[in-house]
Order: C-alpha cells, then structure tokens, then sequence
C-alpha cells in the first residue's frame, strides 16, 4: 500500500539515517534484545573473534536494519548490506562474501525471500567459512571450495516463519523485536524533534507517541509531517493541540489507524458480520497484496486486540467494533 503515511514499510523519503541512533545505548526500547546483543558483542570483542549469526524478526520499522548498524559500529568492523530480493544469483552472493573482510557485518534484509539455491551457498559459508563453487558446465564442470573469512551474518525478516529450518538452524542468536510502548515512542519523538531542530512539549510528543503504530519509523513520519504543519502554521512549540490537528488531518485517528485500516476492519464487521473471514478474501476485497495485509496491516491490529486469528479466519474483537461505533450483532464471531 504506497500511499499509507503510517505502514512501517521503509520509503526514500523517509532519510532513516538521520534519526538512526549510532550507539546500542542510544537505542530505545527493546531491552531484551540490547542485554543479549550487549553480552554477544562483548564476548565476540574479548575473544577477538566474528560474532555468532543473528537473526531479527518482526514487524517492519523496529529497529531491524538500525541494530545490524548498531552491532557493526560497536564490533567496530565494516558492515555490508543487501536484501533477499537483490541477490537472484548464486554468484551474487559469492561476489559479496568474497569481498568481506575478517569480521565484518554482512546484513540482508527481507532473508525470507533468498531463492533455494542462492540458500545452497550460504550454508557452507555461514558454517564453515566455506564457498562451494561450481565452475564450468556439464562433463567438464568441477566443484572448487574457497576459504572465506570469518564474518558475522546479520539476517533481517517480518516473518520468520517463512524462513527454511535449515537456514532457521544456522542463526546462533535469534532475536525478537516487538512493538514499541507509548513511553518509549515519546522518548523516540523528543529525541527526533531535537535532531529536526523542532521545539516540542511532552505532550505534543506524546500524541505523536500514541498515534505510531508501537513503531519507530511510523513515528519518525509522523514526526516529520507535524513538524511542517508547526512551521507552515508558525507554531513556536508543538504542543498536544498542533499535533492532534496535523494527525487529523491526515487521517491518522486516535489509536493510530489509518483509512485502510478501517477499510480492513468495516469490511468484516460490514461484510462478513464480523467474520471470520479468510485472509485471501480479506485481501482480495482490499485488493492489496496478502503478504501485505499479514505483515504491514494485521500484526497491530492483533497486538492492539482488535481482531482476532481463528482457524477459520480473522474474526474482529469488540474494541473494534466500539472503535467503529458500531454494535456488534448478538451471535458475533461466539
Ligand atoms: P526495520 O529494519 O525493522 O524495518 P529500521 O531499523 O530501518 O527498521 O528503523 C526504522 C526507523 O526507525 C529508522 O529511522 C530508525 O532510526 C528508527 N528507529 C528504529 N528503532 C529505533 C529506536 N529504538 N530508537 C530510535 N529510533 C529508532
């Protein structure tokens, strides 16, 4: 869905790096997944040697991408980056390891999508350090085996599920990302402000907090839009009232939603009695993409109970249906 102001798909305009914080204590929020990577870098650095694989997973604008930095500049070691989708060939890969130095930080976001056999090469090379190369065609062709350095494989995904058990197996260090509470996305938007150069009150940030989708780069965006109807209006400090005003105005509503996330939610309350309701005819009614209706739409809205996954499909939860200001019909989803 490209024109979603709050998706927490990554997008040009967006200038992640600006905000990005540098340092793993720089990074707010996700406490768990700091003490661990903390730990494993620390160890990694007392035995001089590359740390262990790391896989995060979760929804889009956590952090993913901004913790493999994280964990390269305090490894202090170089850090690489590709996705799933770049890499289509075998030899793709194998130019980018045999380019590594010792140590270093290869990241590949959205892993999910690495074709099987581009998955064949990277066994042997995040186990044994080993490129296995097949060289020529047909009767002719043999198989030689390159020594690579050894190097920390950072793989980055929303759904983990989709990942083979095979290439699963290999992660030493899997770690969970989660959405983000209210307190932290404050600090996150207080934090941002003063890099944009904004004057921001507690609680214009906290509005902005509220209305983020528990996610980062949703806040940033948000941030970023507040900020120029602050300037465009010749408001000194944003406070609640300037941000409140500047979120309605692009439709962000109070817990957050967007249109299509109340499209998604009046059309099984309108159309399927609450449901449930298959994903595929979910999608199809949208006319959005399912990967994008599981990874981009639903995930908050099962963190925020306002549907539910059944196995016979989504089913909307009361808060939803007081959210919409409608009543639930008597044999609701029960
Ligand atoms: P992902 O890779 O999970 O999609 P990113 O790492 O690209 O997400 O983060 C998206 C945006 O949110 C970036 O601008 C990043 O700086 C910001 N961000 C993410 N997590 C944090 C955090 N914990 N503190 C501050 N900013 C964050």
């Amino acid at each position: 869905p490209e024109d979603r102001i709050i998706d927490g798909e990554r997008r040009p305009e967006d200038a992640d790096a600006a905000l990005r914080p540098k340092r793993l204590s720089d990074f707010v929020g996700q406490r768990q997944a700091k003490d661990n990577l903390s730990v494993f870098v620390e160890a990694a650095a007392r035995r001089g040697q590359a740390m262990d694989h790391v896989l995060f997973h979760g929804p889009p604008g956590l952090g993913k991408t901004t913790l493999a930095h994280i964990v390269a500049n305090e490894l202090g070691v170089n850090f690489r980056a590709t996705s799933g989708p770049v890499i289509t060939k075998a030899g793709d890969l194998a130019a980018l390891l045999t380019n590594l130095e010792e140590k270093d930080v290869l990241f590949i976001d959205e892993i999910h999508r690495l074709t099987p056999a581009v998955e064949e090469v990277l066994y042997p090379a995040m186990e044994d350090f080993e490129l296995d190369l097949l060289i020529g065609e047909g009767p002719s062709a043999r198989s030689v085996k390159i020594d690579l350095p050894r190097f920390t494989l950072i793989g980055a995904t929303t759904r983990s599920g989709l990942l083979s058990k095979p290439l699963l197996d290999r992660f030493g260090i899997p770690v969970r990302l989660d959405f983000y509470d209210e307190k932290e996305l404050t600090q996150i938007v207080t934090r941002g402000a003063g890099k944009l150069g904004a004057e921001m009150a507690e609680e214009g940030a906290r509005e902005i907090a509220r209305r983020s989708r528990g996610t980062p780069r949703v806040a940033g965006r948000l941030l970023r839009r507040v900020c120029d109807v602050a300037l465009v209006e010749d408001a000194s400090i944003i406070d609640r009232n300037v941000s409140d005003r500047a979120l309605t105005r692009l439709e962000v509503d109070t817990l957050g939603l967007d249109v299509l996330d109340r499209r998604y939610l009046r059309l099984i309350a309108e159309h399927f009695g609450g449901g449930p309701v298959g994903v595929e005819t979910i999608a199809a009614s949208l006319a959005e993409a399912r990967d994008a209706v599981e990874d981009v739409i639903e995930p908050f809205l099962l963190q925020q109970g306002l549907i539910q996954r059944t196995p016979r499909g989504r089913l909307l939860a009361p808060r939803a249906w007081a959210h919409l200001g409608l009543q639930a019909p008597k044999s609701a989803g029960q």
